[in-house]
């Protein structure tokens, strides 16, 4: 379980991989559906710095 970045909840859940393993991954969260790439823990709104 990873921690939302949105609510802060635990319930982020793998829902995608990238097909070079280890390089990324998508998480979503249970509680506020917010999803996210591992490769953006903090900033959040960034999301064309983390193009696979
Ligand atoms: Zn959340």
């Amino acid at each position: 379980m990873k921690t939302c970045p949105r609510c802060e909840s635990k319930k982020g859940e793998t829902v995608s991989q990238s097909p070079v393993k280890g390089a990324w991954e998508i998480y979503q969260c249970q509680t506020c559906f917010f999803t996210w790439r591992s490769c953006e823990p903090e900033s959040i709104t960034m999301h064309l710095y983390c193009n696979p």
